[in-house]
């Protein structure tokens, strides 16, 4: 049988094709090769197999279900179908990869899961796999997303997670990436840095993206059960690019499927600052530890970024993705703010299905398609559940879709 970790990329140094590889200070080297070839065994080892299974399904609540969305369908002329990822434990589909992350540090015999968090989501999967698994867990935030995203730093807090302000700069997610990476540098032995997305120096975005494929196996499997073959599209949205390999990954070799990765244009794609379409815009350069297409200023320093959608704006993006954009395999669209929004609300109204308005950015590209002419069935990815946007969108947002103060 095939193994469900069995991908033939990246090569053993991390590169796909030109892209990934590691570039970290020469005393965290010896700490990834260790973190890699762990994996490596790992994910061989029945017992461990089994234990990602159990908690996928009795824990997360895996299979999510794919929904033929017949109203949204009918609308816009041809059937869309969507993986619910919004239905997981906690919301998303993190919670995917950070179990895998934590199961892999218990077995290392790390005691500690360090990370930063922008929104709070990647923290709050997180801190609820190391409850789960029973390991330490320490959340570095900015200081300025403590305040705004306050529902999420309260969860972590329950979680029994310890959050640490950063409060150098302009205090929010690199201040958080320079303070944990700061404090995992203390103790690489001990801690285990878990990156939130396919992104980072190797191991990360194989392995990130090893825990996410979950989702395009599924996915795969249902759709054929409900059809009786392939989607003639896969759509998903990409920040660090985890959701959209991870439904992806189950695809790559079917070459009559089309991969769709969209990213956040935001306000005005053609403005610096104003936007996160980093492998629409961006060009090849190393940050963060790790080669892909990156948003640079002149200096090469990463780009201010901007989307309505915390999750997604990131100057960077999975070295895959890289790599797939550059041989044509995916192609990767853009939708701006607005567009995500209308998505939104056309999404809660048409299905009853609230969106993370990271994935209404799919939802958004897939109306696109259609009102371009594509008639093919289309797969999306529904990579979270709207309830942590609600209050942001009606207060910005809700006049111009009849949602009004409450009574
Ligand atoms: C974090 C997040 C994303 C973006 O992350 P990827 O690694 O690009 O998938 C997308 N959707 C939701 C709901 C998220 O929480």
């Amino acid at each position: 049988m095939k193994n469900r970790f069995d991908h033939p990329m990246p090569d053993d140094k991390g590169y796909f094709g030109e892209y990934g590889g590691s570039f970290v200070p020469p005393q965290l080297e010896s700490v990834l090769d260790e973190i890699t070839a762990a994996y490596l065994a790992i994910r061989q080892e029945p017992g461990f197999i089994e234990e990602l299974s159990r908690l996928y399904r009795h824990y997360v609540g895996r299979p999510s279900p794919v929904f033929h969305a017949r109203n949204l369908s009918a609308k816009y002329g041809t059937d869309i179908y969507l993986k619910r990822e919004d239905l997981n434990h906690t919301g998303a589909h993190k919670i995917n990869h950070c179990l895998g992350e934590a199961l892999l540090a218990k077995k290392m015999g790390k005691t500690k899961l360090i990370a930063e968090t922008g929104a709070g989501q990647h923290g709050v999967a997180l801190a609820t796999a190391a409850a789960l698994v029973g390991l330490e867990c320490d959340i570095h935030m900015g200081e300025v997303d403590i305040q705004k995203e306050h529902p999420n730093v309260v969860r972590m807090l329950i979680l029994g997670a310890k959050v640490i302000p950063a409060t150098h700069g302009r205090k929010t997610l690199k201040e958080a990436v320079d303070s944990a990476f700061e404090a995992y540098l203390q103790d690489p032995v001990n801690q285990l840095y878990a990156i939130g997305s396919v992104v980072g120096p190797h191991p990360f975005p194989m392995m990130v993206r090893d825990f996410q494929s979950i989702v395009g196996n599924e996915a795969k499997e249902q759709f054929k059960e409900l059809t009786g073959g392939l989607p003639d599209n896969v759509i998903a949205c990409v920040g660090g690019g985890s959701n959209a390999m991870g439904i992806f990954s189950a695809f790559l070799d079917d070459e009559a499927v089309a991969l769709h990765g969209v990213e956040p244009s935001g306000r005005n794609v053609e403005e610096d600052g104003e936007h996160a379409a980093t492998l629409t815009k961006g060009s090849p350069g190393v940050m963060h530890g790790f080669k892909s297409y990156m948003l640079q200023d002149a200096a090469g320093e990463p780009m201010e970024v901007y989307s309505v959608a915390s999750g997604l704006d990131y100057p960077s993006v999975g070295p895959q993705h890289s790599y797939l954009k550059d041989i044509g395999r995916v192609r990767y669209a853009h939708i701006n703010d607005k567009e995500a929004i209308d998505a939104f609300f056309e999404l809660s109204r048409l299905e009853g299905i609230i969106p993370a308005i990271e994935s209404a950015h799919a939802v958004a590209q897939a109306i696109k398609l259609a009102q371009g002419g594509e008639r093919g069935s289309m797969l999306l990815n529904l990579s979270g559940r709207g309830d942590k946007d609600i209050d942001f969108v009606v207060a910005k947002y809700g006049a111009d879709y009849g949602v009004t103060n409450m009574p």
